[in-house]
């Protein structure tokens, strides 16, 4: 079957679907349609985002319902009030041509008495988000005693979202005897229990694999040091100028500042999370659809209502702490039939997650390099070459042509051309012509396993358990005065009056050169390279362990005493200031 002729769907609806520019029906619609207009049964449909999913359900419920009566019939459950409106304008349109038709949203944030009016007003289809559906129901705004057809849309992101008491209480509302139709990209534990609980003999549908991704995306993931994240954001931006993307970050706080950061950089960036109210989230969508916005930094929960079709990239910031989420964060991209890509930026200590990934998602991720400071400008200066090469020439500049040709009377193409493109240039030069390589290998495995390194030093400190230090204090004192991150100190091992510490090979300088003369309490800390490759085995390590633990201190005292610490160098070399002298990026529209 390869028309929406041949699915059995009537001239009104194919008459719409024309409108649409619809030609040929998706995979899960062509499974879907003529499975439920055939029969009254139960179904449950599995396929990724951007599938085609609203319009599998939504055909098939137009076409059976009866406009004539004023009854409600079908009710759609879905996660988000994102989501809920998009299903309801995309009912509407399927439905244009369906004379009488109420089509009512049910969502939390809006007023509960214009939505109840909606209902009174004769909607055959309800489309609500769990949380408010239920408050109608228990104040008796919505009756749903005679539905024949309930969906419950993006049930996976319903049932992370917690929303699992909800949906029982909702469906106890309805008859026993109602067709069940459950649509999900992925299919968790909790989704097959769900089906079993509510359905009867389901039929089911698998679109791809289960859990899969789809098919037009290809996935990246680059190794750095997790103090170097937001750098390699930057670079990743840089390096793909054309870039219209969704970044992903695990909380709304990172949510929040890595936006800020971006936007204090340049980048046309939004954030779009939990606590920002709905109209500043609407603001920020409507800005991101018409493209103001090329960097869309987001939360999952937030991003599910997103079903915009041209998103180039999908960066994983940080990786989602359940692993089925990384199919919808990548689903955002490689939309309707075109290319997209999935970054992940991963530290050492995460690198593991990859492979796991992999395993779900059922396809290998590339590892790719962070590009190179000089790599971005030749990508950033050939894209301004294409776009000045591609660009109309405005003849309102045609008057001025005499004066500006005078300026330049003595001055050559090639000569002209330079001085031109570095305008632009040499923003970008500037900023990255002393940029450091972010990339970390990852020899030695997810950077636990430190026996197999041959790629670290190890140290000597002349300070140790007597000086009030165990392996945790001592390792957080390294970090904060090395500047370096969470991973880059290990194996430190506290002894009475010493210790041992190591690092990558790579940072081997810069620890040396700050324990040059530093001062602690009036003694000289001293650093030395050891001859001990600290490849003791693991019995010594768990006894040392136990004693560490008599010899912890309380989180005030350790932190007191480390600001001590920093405020007694006696040298004068100046820290790293963060990151000033960054490139400004020109707003796009
Ligand atoms: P899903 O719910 O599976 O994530 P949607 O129902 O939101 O996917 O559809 C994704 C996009 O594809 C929407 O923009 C929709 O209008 C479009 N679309 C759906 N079916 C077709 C089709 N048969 N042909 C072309 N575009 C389609
Ligand atoms: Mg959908």
């Amino acid at each position: 079957m390869s028309t929406f002729q041949d699915l059995g769907l009537n001239d009104d609806l194919l008459q719409a679907i024309t409108d649409l520019g619809f030609t040929k029906p998706s995979d899960v619609q062509q499974k879907a349609i003529p499975t439920l207009l055939a029969e009254e049964r139960d179904l449950v449909a599995l396929a990724q985002t951007g599938t085609g999913k609203t319009a599998a359900f939504g055909f098939p419920m137009l076409e059976k319902i009866d406009i004539n009566s004023r009854t409600t019939q079908g009710l759609i459950l879905s996660p988000t009030r994102e989501l809920c409106l998009q299903i309801t304008a995309e009912l509407k349109l399927y439905g244009k041509y369906c004379k009488g038709l109420n089509v009512a949203a049910i969502y939390g944030g809006a007023s509960i008495t214009e939505q109840a009016k909606q209902v009174k007003k004769g909607a055959q289809i309800i489309v609500a988000t769990p949380g408010r559906m239920k408050d109608m129901i228990s104040r008796k705004l919505v009756d749903i005693s005679k539905i024949q057809y309930s969906v419950l849309d993006e049930a996976d992101e319903m049932l992370n979202m917690g929303f699992y008491e909800d949906i029982t209480s909702i469906l106890s509302h309805t008859p026993d005897d109602k067709s069940t139709w459950l649509f999900s990209a992925t299919m968790p534990r909790e989704v097959a229990s769900i089906a079993k609980k509510f359905m009867y003999d389901p039929i089911e549908i698998t679109v791809g694999n289960k859990n899969e991704s789809t098919k037009n995306v290809s996935h990246e993931y680059y190794l750095v040091n997790a103090r170097d994240r937001y750098l390699a954001l930057k670079r990743l931006a840089d390096a793909n100028p054309d870039i219209f993307s969704v970044i992903f970050c695990r909380t709304k706080r990172d949510t929040q500042k890595v936006a800020e950061k971006l936007v204090e950089d340049g980048y046309s960036a939004g954030a779009l999370h939990g606590d920002l109210s709905q109209n500043q989230r609407d603001l920020v969508m409507k800005a991101f659809r018409n493209k103001q916005i090329q960097m869309l930094v987001a939360t999952d929960v937030a991003a599910r209502g997103i079903d915009v079709d041209d998103i180039t990239h999908v960066i994983n910031y940080q990786l989602p702490d359940e692993i089925e989420t990384y199919t919808h964060r990548s689903g955002r991209t490689g939309r309707a039939g075109k290319t997209g890509v999935s970054m992940v930026i991963v530290s050492k200590s995460e690198v593991r997650k990859i492979k796991s990934i992999e395993r779900i998602i059922k396809k290998q991720f590339e590892k790719k390099n962070i590009p190179s400071g000089m790599e971005i400008c030749k990508v950033q200066l050939m894209s301004l070459a294409n776009k000045v090469h591609n660009t109309e020439a405005n003849h309102e500049i045609d008057s001025y042509l005499p004066s500006i040709n005078e300026l330049f009377n003595n001055t050559d193409k090639d000569e002209l051309i330079k001085k031109f493109f570095s305008v632009e240039f040499t923003r970008f030069f500037n900023y990255y012509q002393k940029s450091k390589d972010l990339n970390v290998s990852d020899s030695g495995g997810d950077g636990r396993d430190y026996s197999k390194s041959s790629n670290d030093t190890r140290y000597f400190i002349n300070v140790g358990r007597k000086d009030g230090y165990d392996w945790m204090s001592l390792k957080d004192f390294l970090k904060e005065v090395l500047e370096l991150g969470r991973d880059d100190v290990f194996k430190v091992d506290v002894k009475d009056s010493f210790s041992f510490f190591n690092t990558e090979k790579e940072n081997e300088q810069k620890v040396l050169d700050f324990f040059t003369d530093f001062k602690y309490n009036g003694r000289f800390v001293n650093v030395e390279i050891s001859e001990n490759k600290g490849r003791s085995g693991g019995k010594r390590r768990d006894r040392d362990r136990g004693r560490r633990r008599n010899h912890d201190k309380p989180k005030g005292e350790r932190r007191s005493r480390r600001s001590k610490d920093t405020g007694e160098r006696t040298t004068n070399k100046r820290r790293r200031s963060s990151v000033s002298n960054r490139p400004r990026r020109s707003r796009r529209k």
